[in-house]
């Protein structure tokens, strides 16, 4: 079968049987699926046309080994060829998880010490919340159950996780939301104090926090911003949750994001890059204290758990990746190559009209689209879906965010990118907007 065949017959079965996440029904019925992806490597993708594009995401700011790692596909193979899974429920365990738990207890931020696993970042925060929630009813206060967030903020789409993100397009998708939850500026601690106060501390159980947002469009926190948060926290006797699913592994140039604000979390979500995408994993991971009041308060059965809850295969591979990550100093590259691309993203800046503020940390980077640079006045409709077209033509992969009035592009390319490929990923960019532009002027 010619490819232009094969890219027909399977662009008509992705239009009838493939229900694809947070994607535009309307365009994928018009013009079937964007890219049929066939292989990766390193920074680049390919598809079944015969492009080539750099992935300027790290697909969902998750490959952070970057495409094509033989080394995991062993590290999964070998597993599954002895123990593909088993449970971990009824304190049945295995190797492979036991080590990453041990693992991840050496790298996390602050005391954490103990991981809970999950398959992704949405099961990991919901079990974050219910784990803040269960442990205030083994403290005696029942009362304390309200989760606080903060505007653009995003925690993933299971119902808490959902009902958590601040984005508010995401809880509008569904007409009933999980009760309790309550949303702070996300840029102000004093926003904090006051939610706290308003709704009484005594029935909050917890305050969850992005260091960086990611979806909501590359927010940076400010930089004591942190501080004053886990003050807060401690002040009113609430756990600070971060969500590191984005942050964590390397992405901000340092292992998690927290390290730059120099605050410890109670609790830690993670997921994606701890294996790089490779296979499904993620996990909520308890201070030394939290766990050490878990163990000793618990009477019966933790009653929650995922069937793949500590999967040894997924286990196995996040090992491997994070073996990865260190043999190859991707969290040194990550920092390098973070300040090439804000770099270059100033640089743009000073090229083009329409390029208002550029921000990142590490490889984490967010450009705002602006009508006057000097009014940072945005244009009716957001641009940026044009110029994220425009710079997959021109081969590269990027993201819109038009959420709460945004005009942004947001970058989180794989952590082995080199200085080449930053180059043309700017020269890529700059030319994308360069073209959107012209037709505004
Ligand atoms: N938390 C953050 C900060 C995320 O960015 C995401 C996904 O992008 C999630 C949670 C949800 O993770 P998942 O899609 O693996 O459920």
């Amino acid at each position: 079968m010619t490819n232009l065949k094969l890219i027909q017959e399977l662009t008509e079965l992705d239009k009838k049987h493939f229900l694809h996440p947070t994607s535009p029904i309307e365009q994928q019925q018009e013009q079937g699926a964007a890219f049929i992806f066939t292989e990766g490597n390193g920074v680049h993708l390919h598809d079944l046309a015969g492009n080539t594009v750099i992935d300027g995401m790290s697909s969902l700011w998750n490959v952070n080994v970057g495409h094509g790692r033989k080394e995991l596909g062993q590290a999964a193979m070998d597993q599954m060829s002895t123990l593909a899974f088993t449970s971990c429920f009824a304190t049945f365990s295995n190797e492979p998880a036991i080590r990453l738990a041990e693992k991840l207890s050496h790298i996390a931020p602050g005391d954490l010490s103990a991981t809970f696993f999950t398959s992704g970042g949405s099961e990991a925060n919901d079990t974050a919340y219910k784990l803040a929630r269960h442990y205030w009813i083994l403290k005696g206060q029942e009362n304390r159950k309200k989760i606080i967030s903060r505007t653009k903020s995003y925690h993933g789409v299971a119902m808490g996780a959902t009902s958590a993100t601040g984005l508010k397009p995401f809880r509008d998708f569904t007409n009933s939301l999980a009760p309790d939850f309550c949303y702070v500026d996300h840029a102000s601690s004093q926003s904090l104090r006051e939610v706290i106060e308003a709704e009484g501390p005594e029935t909050i159980a917890a305050f969850i926090a992005e260091p960086v947002q990611g979806a909501g469009g590359v927010h940076v926190a400010p930089v004591n911003y942190f501080k004053e948060v886990r003050a807060i926290c401690d002040e009113y006797d609430i756990l600070f949750i971060t969500d590191e699913v984005i942050t964590g592994f390397g992405r901000t140039g340092t292992y998690f994001g927290m390290e730059h604000y120099g605050a410890a979390p109670d609790m830690m979500c993670f997921a994606k890059g701890v294996t790089s995408g490779y296979v499904p994993l993620g996990g909520v991971m308890l201070s030394e204290r939290i766990h050490q009041e878990f163990t000793e308060l618990s009477k019966g059965t933790l009653l929650h758990g995922y069937t793949y809850s500590g999967h040894p295969t997924a286990c196995a591979v996040a090992i491997r990746n994070l073996e990865i990550i260190e043999q190859e100093h991707l969290i040194a590259n990550a920092k390098a190559m973070g300040e090439e691309m804000l770099n270059g993203f100033k640089w743009i800046q000073s090229e083009r009209e329409i390029v208002g503020e550029v921000r990142g940390l590490g490889l984490m980077g967010g450009i705002e689209i602006v009508k006057n640079q000097h009014t940072q006045e945005r244009f009716q409709a957001p641009l940026v879906p044009q110029i994220v077209a425009e710079a997959a033509k021109r081969g590269l992969i990027c993201r819109s965010v038009v959420f709460d009035g945004q005009d942004t592009l947001v970058f989180a390319p794989p952590l082995v990118i080199n200085k080449r490929e930053m180059s043309q990923l700017i020269e890529i960019l700059n030319d994308s907007i360069q073209a959107i532009e012209k037709g505004m002027m």
